[in-house]
């Protein structure tokens, strides 16, 4: 009988590829192909509105600006005074103030003082600002080098009544909040809140105040998952800790799913527990069990429980947090109504370190982004790397983008980085 001294290994996340895995892309499409946005509405007063998403487009009801008004202080002139060469004098009539009705009617060789903002009077189009003027005696003078039409802003310029301003769908944020204002939006009507409940599994877990005995932890998931939902402002509903029992969890995902649009859990999801994970929720929903061609987070399940979508993300805190940002988040705006529009920027930059890769598995080491003393941006990595190191978070700004095809990156070359900033 021969005697063999090697074992023949399972596959583990050790390995390079699996068969059968997806890559993050082609699971973010199956995912979001699985779910379907929120429908339902609330009206809001304007500023309540700020980080909400528009259920309506909004269709501007005025023009904005509502007059024809000068854009600097100076002189309202007909533009056909102008002179062409040498200069010409105009008699000044009276001033047009902003936010004033004006009746003044300007004839050919007048000109009316004007503030910025004033509504043009009638006879004029063009203004001549003032630091361009000789004034004196109630007479103006002007030289050649101005335009007919200057300094002047159409009503309507800016927004046309009946033009469509804002698409439904769009994250309300300053800006959007100052533009329906302009229009005189006291309320909008909005996407309601997404309800995101969250618990995380482990035997090993203690919440904060309990003390620790040996091979205990501190939950610090729950942390994580609180303030990343926080920051997206969706409703959250923080379940606590579950135990690795059956009737448990069986309790805790059907409360769940009572009350909430999307459950996130974190924790036994890894090979030594999805068996039993599986089995408590083959019972309660359609869920999947995906690995995923990445690092870290390479097992997930995902699945809906009732009407409720699960994302049940592995266990280990940056695990935890890089499947967030990479899936969740985006399929949590997508379930939002939100429109891709803000899509995380991400920019190329050089790398001061080494980041060793390994083929088809995309890799999202945490970097810190920084600007050298000449002014380029360039990047380095945050300490250690293990998919249980929050630090790596901490200390970084940024994910580094390493993709599928990508290869150990060396100092100088350059990589994707994703700015934490924006994304937080
Ligand atoms: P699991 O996916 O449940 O096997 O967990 C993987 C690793 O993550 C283990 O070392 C856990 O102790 C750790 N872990 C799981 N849940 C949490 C949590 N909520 N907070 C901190 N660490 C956790
Ligand atoms: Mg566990």
């Amino acid at each position: 009988m021969s005697r063999t001294d090697q074992i023949t290994p399972q596959p583990n996340c050790t390995d390079p590829v699996e068969a059968g895995m997806l890559s993050v892309a082609e699971a973010l499409t199956r995912m979001q192909a699985e779910l379907t946005p929120l429908a339902h509405t609330e009206k809001l007063a304007l500023r309540q509105a700020l980080g909400r998403v528009l259920a309506e487009s909004i269709i501007s009801p005025i023009n904005v600006p509502a007059h024809t008004n000068s854009a600097m202080d100076g002189y309202a002139i007909n533009g056909a005074d102008l002179p062409e060469s040498g200069t010409v004098v105009l008699q000044e009539i009276g001033t047009a103030w902003a936010g004033r009705p004006c009746s003044l009617e300007v004839q050919r060789g007048q000109c009316v003082r004007i503030m910025t903002g004033a509504s043009m009077p009638a006879g004029t189009d063009t203004v001549v600002i003032q630091e361009r003027v000789e004034a004196e005696n109630g007479q103006i003078r002007i030289g050649t080098g101005e335009r007919t039409g200057q300094n002047v802003r159409a009503a309507g310029e800016d927004l046309a009544q009946g033009d469509v301003v804002l698409q439904a769908g769009r994250l309300v944020m300053p800006p959007e909040l100052g533009l329906l204002a302009s229009l005189g939006f006291a309320e909008v009507t909005v996407l309601r809140r997404l309800r995101v409940a969250f618990f995380s599994t482990g035997d090993e877990l203690r919440s904060l105040g309990e003390p620790l005995s040996d091979g205990q932890i501190y939950d610090s998931n729950r942390y994580t998952l609180y303030g990343m939902l926080e920051r997206l402002g969706v409703d959250v509903i923080d379940m606590g800790v579950v135990r690795d029992d059956r009737a448990a969890l069986t309790a805790a995902f059907n409360a769940a799913a009572d009350c909430a649009d999307v459950l996130i859990t974190s924790g036994g999801v890894s090979v030594g527990e999805a068996d039993f994970t599986k089995a408590v929720l083959s019972e309660l929903g359609q869920i999947q069990f995906w690995k995923i061609a990445m690092k870290p987070g390479r097992p997930l399940a995902f699945g809906k429980i009732k009407d409720m979508a699960f994302f049940g993300l592995p266990g280990n805190p940056v695990a935890v947090m890089v499947t967030f940002y990479q899936f969740v988040q985006p399929l949590l705006q997508y379930l939002q109504g939100q429109s891709p529009l803000l899509a995380n920027p991400t920019v190329k930059v050089r790398s001061l370190s080494r980041f060793r890769k390994k083929a088809g598995r995309a890799e999202f080491p945490r970097g810190i982004l920084s600007q050298t003393e000449t002014g380029e941006w360039v990047v380095q990595v945050s300490g250690k790397q293990g998919s249980g190191i929050l630090r790596s978070m901490s200390d970084g700004n940024c994910f580094v983008l390493l993709s599928e095809t990508q290869e150990t990156v060396e100092p100088d070359d350059f990589v994707m980085v994703q700015p934490f900033v924006g994304m937080m």
